[in-house]
C-alpha cells in the first residue's frame, strides 16, 4: 500500500508523486550540511515514560544538546513484521503496546507527524528490497517512552522502521550501512532496545545483586564499539559464554546493529548513559558522531 496521499488513484500515479516527494525530502536537505549523529537508547521499562529515573533526566539532556534533526528514524524492538516495512501515515497513532501498566501510562500521548516523504525516501535507500509503506502500526512504546523526554515538544516528524526477524544479523547490519545518506539530510536515526534483556530473571528486590553476566555482557558491548569490533557484535552470541543469557532473544539487541553499520571511521563513539537496571536490563545508550 502506499500513502494515504494516494488513495483511490492508480499505483502508477501514486509512485510517480511518491517519488517527486521523496526528491523534494532530499532536495530540502540539501541546505543542511550538518552530519546527524545516530543513537542507540537502551529503553528500558515503559514506566521510564512517566518516572523520575535518572534515565529519562539523561535522555532529557541528551535531547537538549543534541541539534534539531528534520526527522527522526525511530528502529524499535517492538516492531516485528515478516517482510521490512516503515510507517507512511501522515499523523501515527501512539500506540501502547503493553498490559498491566497504570492508567497514566495509557494516557500518554506523544502526537508528532508522519512524514510520508522520509518513508519514501527510506524505501528508496533500501531497494532493491521491498519496503512496505505501512499504514497501519504508529508510534510504539520503544519510540515514545525515550521520544517523549528527547524531544517533548513532539514537533519533528518521526517515522518508524520495522525489524524483520527471519533475517540474518548480518542483515540488520547492513541496512543500517544503506541508510547512512539520511544522516546528512537531516535525519537522526535513533534504534531503540536493551542489549542486555532478560525479562524471566529480572530481580524485583532492589538489594538482589544482580548476574555477573549483565554487566558483562554491556562491558563487552562498550569494548567492541569502542575497538570497532562490528564483527563480534553481529556474532553476538559468541559475545561471552553467557551471551545468550543476557540476549535470550533478538529484538531488542538488533537495534543496535543498525547504529554500528552506520558508524564511519569520523565517527567519534560515546555512551550517554549506561548501568544494569532490575539485574538483568542494561541501560547502555550509545551515541555515534
Ligand atoms: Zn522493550
Amino acid at each position: 500500500m502506499v500513502s494515504t496521499l494516494a488513495r483511490g488513484r492508480s499505483d502508477k500515479q501514486s509512485k510517480v508523486e511518491l517519488s517527486q516527494f521523496s526528491s523534494a525530502f532530499q532536495h530540502t536537505a540539501m541546505n543542511s550540511s550538518v552530519r546527524m549523529p545516530a543513537l542507540f537508547i537502551g529503553h528500558g521499562s515503559p514506566m521510564n515514560a512517566i518516572e523520575d529515573t535518572p534515565w529519562r533526566q539523561a535522555w532529557q539532556a541528551l535531547g537538549a544538546r543534541l541539534p534539531r534533526p528534520r526527522a527522526i528514524l525511530a528502529i524499535s524492538a517492538h516492531w516485528m513484521t515478516p517482510g521490512v516495512g516503515v510507517t507512511a501515515m501522515p499523523m501515527p497513532e501512539t500506540i501502547h503496546d503493553f498490559g498491566g501498566f497504570p492508567d497514566a501510562l495509557f494516557a500518554v500521548q506523544y502526537p508528532a507527524p508522519g512524514s510520508p516523504a522520509l518513508a519514501q525516501r527510506i524505501h528508496e535507500l533500501l531497494a532493491p528490497l521491498p519496503v512496505t509503506l505501512d499504514q497501519s502500526w504508529g508510534l510504539d512504546h520503544g519510540s515514545w517512552s525515550i521520544l517523549v523526554h528527547l524531544f517533548p515538544a513532539a514537533d519533528i516528524p518521526v517515522v518508524q522502521l520495522s525489524l524483520n526477524l527471519a533475517e540474518t544479523n548480518d542483515f540488520h547490519y547492513r541496512l543500517g550501512q544503506q541508510l547512512q545518506a539520511l544522516r546528512d539530510e537531516g535525519v537522526l536515526i535513533i534504534a531503540s532496545g536493551n542489549v542486555v534483556h532478560n525479562l524471566r530473571m529480572i530481580q524485583w528486590q532492589p538489594e538482589a545483586p544482580a548476574p555477573a553476566w549483565s554487566a558483562r555482557v554491556e562491558q563487552r558491548v562498550v569494548d567492541c564499539l569502542i575497538s570497532n569490533d562490528h564483527q563480534a557484535l553481529i556474532d553476538y552470541p559468541t559475545l561471552d559464554p553467557q551471551a545468550l543469557l543476557a540476549i535470550p532473544t533478538p529484538e531488542h539487541y538488533l537495534p543496535l546493529l543498525y547504529i554500528a553499520g552506520l558508524r564511519t571511521d569520523q565517527d567519534a563513539v560515546s555512551f550517554p548513559t549506561r548501568g544494569i537496571d532490575l539485574g538483568t536490563i542494561s541501560m547502555l545508550s550509545v551515541q555515534i558522531g
